[in-house]
């Protein structure tokens, strides 16, 4: 006997006994689960030695009738999952089992709030996977034997879940794993075979393996064959779901077999199911979930596409089936044409799978447009959710830019508030008369984009703007710069070109007036220095006295902010100030004879017209003691 065969007693890293709690207390009103869970680990042990077998067959030590076994013993209280998959090694049941290995789990302690009620629900988006078995069982053993390994490589873990576990060497003839649950006084309904063989059916029906269980029997036959070892019948269907035809499948066994593939609490929000025959055939089942999961703007996150070669699974999270701004979508791959060795480094340049990807592509894109004109409800619940990632898509998918952009909704001046969305579409139904370009706004939040001083001409002529506030917009504009032949226009960049829709007359006052008060423009500008371009009349505002506003070509000041505030350099530009000629204020700064007084104001309009678009200043305090001074002299002036 090695050292190692002796028993030994670990403790367990200290999460989880912290999440077994959790799990315990959140899931219990679902608790059936854990019977989903453990054959769903089964399962991918059977896929991953089917896999591993490729390339040695001895792995299946001559038995490949792979499938999962669920027996229960009235007797001794437990109920057992075994299968005859890969099976794992003493190090890995410690890695695995012992302590909090699955990346998902990690994470969900990581993102735990300690608000018990917001925990719960947060966990049903996480595999929280093999722990969910201390939910009917007080304790649990693991008996397992990788494949390949001789029989005295068996290792036993068992434990009560509450901080330890003991793990010894043992003799296991058999590849594979079995569970053993010994189940709590209250959860003995787990005994019963049809209570079983019930949730089987509502669980496991599509799983592609077997899930066999032993034959019940009656009266006589009961008689005469006792003692004997069992016999096993399968108790599901045991064929790959998508492979069945869609006609034939109900749309509860859809959301079912998506629970599985997800790990999500949720039924989806729609499917596409499809099979394609030709040179590269292969059947697509994708879902577009209800939820966003936790991680949707982790850089690591995992893409949800299984891959699958021949009814066998050859690797999940194969981003190269879905571009990334459709990473939400979750389903299965089943290529008939791929060899059974691919390998992530051979599916970087294959063309079929790239056929696969922008057939894949236009599916979900086919998928979403159905659903927002068709079930418009779910699609606003759809663009809460994912509306963000969405937007990634235009610069990502060159081909598909105008589809993804008839997509996109965003808040708008025509709505009444910022919840209520508008397409490009509907923006170019309301267009006005002589109107040629889409106008835009970009800002931090979107209530400074609905108040910023710039919509004011577009208010006054009823030009409808469309207020975009997400970080991603300004990535999203950068991209896209037309819909349809119609521009974008920010309506805070360049020269406001209104086009047809400025009045002429409007115009003429407007350069007199510029002639007329070029002193004032000159003094401002000597007066702000360096922190402006230059100082120009205004068309674009109606009650403010001042905005700012930068070149055509230049960064916004919106995306400069952002990419200060996640630490990155933005290239200086120097914004011009335009200045409301009518407004009593400027009026008013134009009398002033002091120029010390004049330098104040200025800067006051020149900050003012800062905050006002939401961004910040650089010398605060000096704007405080300016706007001081000028109140203090107000007063005294009043009093
Ligand atoms: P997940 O399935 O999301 O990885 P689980 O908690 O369900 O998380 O399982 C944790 C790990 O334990 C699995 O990734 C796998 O490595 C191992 N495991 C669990 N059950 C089995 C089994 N029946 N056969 C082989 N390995 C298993
Ligand atoms: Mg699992």
């Amino acid at each position: 006997m090695t050292v190692e065969a002796h028993k030994e007693t670990l403790e367990f890293k200290a999460e989880v006994s912290q999440v077994l709690d959790l799990v315990i207390r959140s899931l219990y009103s679902n608790k059936e689960i854990f019977l989903r869970e453990l054959i769903s680990n089964a399962s991918d042990a059977a896929e991953k030695l089917r896999f591993e077998a490729l390339s040695d067959d001895g792995l299946y030590e001559g038995d490949s009738e792979l499938r999962i076994r669920v027996t229960a013993d009235r007797e001794a209280g437990t109920l057992t999952i075994s299968d005859n998959g890969i099976g794992l090694g003493r190090q890995e049941v410690m890695e695995t089992i012992g302590s909090i290995a699955s990346s998902g789990t990690r994470r969900f302690i990581e993102s735990m709030s300690g608000d018990q009620a917001k925990d719960s629900k947060l966990i049903g988006q996480f595999g929280v996977g093999f722990y969910s078995a201390y939910i009917v069982a007080d304790r649990v053993t693991l008996i397992s034997r990788r494949a390949g390994l001789g029989a005295e490589h068996g290792v036993r873990w068992e434990s009560d879940g509450r901080g330890s576990y003991t793990l010894e060497t043992v003799e296991k003839a058999g590849r594979g794993t079995d569970v053993i649950l010994h189940l709590k006084e209250d959860e003995k309904e787990f005994l019963d075979s049809w209570r079983v063989r019930s949730i089987i059916g509502k669980f496991s029906d599509h799983i592609a393996l077997p899930v066999e269980m032993a034959k019940e029997l009656y009266g006589e036959e009961a008689e005469q064959k006792k003692g004997e070892p069992p016999e096993f019948e399968q108790v599901n269907r045991g064929t790959a779901l998508w492979m069945r035809s869609k006609s034939e499948i109900t749309d509860e066994e859809y959301n079912d077999f998506y629970k599985h593939v997800s790990h999500d609490f949720q039924p989806p929000l729609a499917h596409a199911h499809n099979r394609v025959e030709g040179t590269n055939e292969y059947t697509a089942l994708l879902y577009v979930p209800s939820k966003a999961p936790w991680d949707l703007f982790d850089r690591e996150q995992k893409h949800g596409v299984k891959l699958y070669v021949k009814r066998v699974f050859i690797m999940d999270e194969a981003d190269k089936l879905m571009p990334h701004y459709l990473r939400f979508v979750k389903g299965v791959v089943d290529s008939d044409d791929l060899p059974l060795n691919v390998s992530r480094e051979i599916l970087q340049h294959n063309r079929k799978i790239d056929t696969i990807r922008q057939a894949n592509t236009k599916r979900v894109l086919g998928l979403l447009e159905t659903l927002a004109t068709e079930e418009p409800e779910k699609y606003a619940s759809f663009w809460d959710e994912f509306g963000k990632v969405i937007k990634e898509g235009p610069a990502e998918d060159f081909a598909n830019r105008e589809k993804i952009a008839s997509l996109l909704r965003f808040a708008s001046t025509h709505s009444e508030d910022n919840a209520q969305r508008v397409s490009f579409d509907d923006y170019l139904g309301r267009m006005k008369e002589g109107q040629d370009k889409i106008y835009y706004i970009t800002a931090d939040s979107p209530a400074a984009a609905r108040f910023s001083p710039h919509l004011e001409v577009f208010r006054k002529k009823g030009v409808e703007v469309l207020l975009l506030s997400d970080r991603v917009d300004e990535w999203l504009v950068s991209h896209l710069t037309e819909y349809k032949d119609k521009p974008l226009q920010s309506v805070a960049k360049g020269d406001l070109d209104l086009g047809e829709l400025a009045d002429k007359d409007e115009q003429e006052t407007r350069e007199k007036a510029a002639a007329e008060h070029g002193t004032l423009l000159e003094r401002l500008k000597t007066a702000l220095g360096e922190r402006v371009e230059a100082v120009r009349p205004s068309t674009r505002l109606v009650d403010s006295p001042a905005c700012l506003v930068v070149g055509a070509d230049d960064m916004s000041a919106n995306l400069a902010r952002v990419l200060k505030a996640v630490g990155q350099s933005a290239p200086e530009t120097k914004p011009t100030l335009e200045v409301n000629l009518d407004h009593p204020l400027v009026r008013r700064l134009e009398s002033e004879t002091d120029e010390g007084r004049f330098g104040d104001l200025g800067m006051i309009l020149f900050d003012q017209a800062q905050l006002a678009e939401g961004g910040q200043l650089d010398d605060p305090a000096g704007f405080v003691g300016r706007l001081n001074k000028l109140m203090l002299n107000m007063m005294m002036a009043g009093g």
